[in-house]
């Protein structure tokens, strides 16, 4: 009777060990993920080979970190992270760090994110006014920075036709649209206030920025947040989408695409297809549906779905809230897998998400979120160790000294992320040393310090 159940516990054990073994890579794994990403990289480089590329590498025009000098007042709009906000940036000169910001956040409710481009854009400038309104700026014309977190095939600092939506958001009429031009057309049919629009700007670009702005060797930018991107400093001369082969120009990676020419099948599990399946775009951005904080949550869930299913959790009872898509926010997986919280926090984190668990489901699930972070941080850690080696390589160097900004709830907020994601960078790049640095409100900011240093050009350009 005792070794039947003892038995039955080895092989429910075995079964759990299994389920999360197919979230376990190995190094070799890792550099295989490097490399393909590395291949993706050229791809989206190459003038025959970017229309295919899952890895779009899209020209930002952006062709100079900030050197110190930049100086003004702007505005800036930032758009699809965690929330949507309207800031006024002022930045002097003279001193370093001398920035300051006011901004005002704004809900963009379900059913606009998910609605007509033009109620969108109309939502987007009704804040705008609010916020002038504010500020008491409805009349001072000031330049505006877009921080627009989706990913443009541009052809200038002010131009950007949005390839497609990505993470939450799915407004109809706007893909392949010019994204400053619906702006402006929004601003005229309100007929209230007029603005420059002067640059639209990825966050990863201006995190990066943001960055650059405090040391000068940072020349990438990441987000781990809600989506997942990167974007660095590339050569001219490999940038065969535009002309021109001197000084540099930043790329704009849309790394979230690896994989969706089936390079990566072989470490995607079925959590993952069923995560994609379920998404607003299937097949798309299939390596952001593995690392960032929108999608990380609903791999948990499926596994907690299957393991329940299969009789190894919550009593096999699969109830209504473990049927809610979203219901695993980054902020509860920080929290679950937290060190310092007890098994009962878990299980009461678990109950207020309505999941009534024993001490061994809350050991499971703290197991099965720390499976799938670790794999997201991991692969992050390929993909940059990728990034920064190239880097290296078209520098002609040995040796590597570099700094990556970054942002998002996802590196700032997770217990374990950052950790694994460095380690894993120091283990497949060991010709680099990374460093990488928080920014504070990169997206904002940047997008400000952007319209700056263009101001400053132009500005130049007059004498
Ligand atoms: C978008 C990127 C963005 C990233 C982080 C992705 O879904 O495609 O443009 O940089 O999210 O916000
Ligand atoms: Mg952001």
């Amino acid at each position: 009777m005792v070794t039947a159940v003892a038995q039955r516990l080895a092989s429910q054990r075995k079964e759990i060990d299994d389920t999360l073994a197919t979230f376990t890579l190995s190094t070799t794994q890792l550099q295989e993920v490097k490399a393909k990403m590395r291949v993706e990289l050229e791809r989206g480089l190459k003038k025959d080979t970017h229309p295919t590329a899952s890895v779009k590498m899209l020209p930002t025009y952006v062709y100079r970190t900030p050197d110190g000098t930049e100086r003004g007042k702007y505005l800036a709009l930032d758009l699809g992270g965690t929330n949507f906000r309207v800031l006024v940036v002022k930045i002097r000169t003279g001193m370093r760090n001398s920035v300051r910001m006011y901004n005002k956040i704004y809900a963009i409710p379900l059913e606009i994110m998910q609605g007509t481009g033009e109620e969108l854009f109309d939502h987007i400038v009704q804040c705008i006014s609010d916020f002038l309104d504010y500020m008491g700026m409805k009349n001072t014309r000031l330049p505006l920075g877009f921080t627009f977190s989706f990913p443009c095939n541009q052809t200038g600092i002010d131009k950007g036709d949005l390839v497609s939506w990505t993470k939450g958001f799915k407004a109809t009429d706007c893909e392949g649209y010019d994204v400053v031009d619906m702006l402006r057309e929004a601003i005229k049919r309100r007929n209230e206030f007029d603005l420059d629009i002067v640059a639209i700007v990825n966050d990863t670009v201006g995190t990066m920025m943001t960055c650059a702005y405090e040391d000068p060797k940072c020349q990438i930018g990441l987000i781990a947040g809600t989506g997942s991107n990167v974007c660095y400093m590339e050569e001219m001369k490999n940038i065969e989408l535009v002309e021109g082969d001197e000084g540099q120009m930043c790329v704009n990676t849309e790394w979230g695409g690896f994989g969706e020419n089936d390079n990566i099948e072989d470490i995607r599990t079925r959590y993952d297809r069923e995560v994609d399946g379920g998404s607003l775009n299937p097949g798309k951005q299939r390596f952001e549906k593995m690392t960032s904080g929108m999608y990380l949550g609903e791999i948990v869930r499926q596994i907690l779905i299957d393991l329940t299913k299969r009789g190894l959790l919550f009593r096999g009872r699969i109830t209504e809230r473990l049927k809610t898509k979203g219901i695993f926010e980054t902020k509860f997986l920080s929290q679950i897998e937290s060190d310092r919280l007890a098994l009962l926090q878990v299980r009461s984190i678990l109950q207020s998400l309505g999941l009534d668990s024993t001490c061994d489901d809350s050991i499971i699930v703290k197991e099965v979120c720390g499976a799938v972070s670790r794999r997201a941080a991991q692969l992050c850690g390929a993909g940059m160790a990728a990034i920064v080696d190239k880097i290296r390589e078209n520098r002609g160097l040995d040796h590597l000294e570099i700094t990556v900004g970054v942002d998002g709830t996802l590196y700032k907020l997770h217990p374990h992320f950052s950790t694994i994601l460095k380690d894993t960078v120091r283990e497949l790049a060991p010709n680099c040393k990374v460093d990488f640095i928080l920014s504070e409100d990169g997206s904002g900011k940047g997008a400000a310090l952007i319209t700056a240093v263009i101001d400053k050009y132009l500005y130049a350009m007059r004498f």
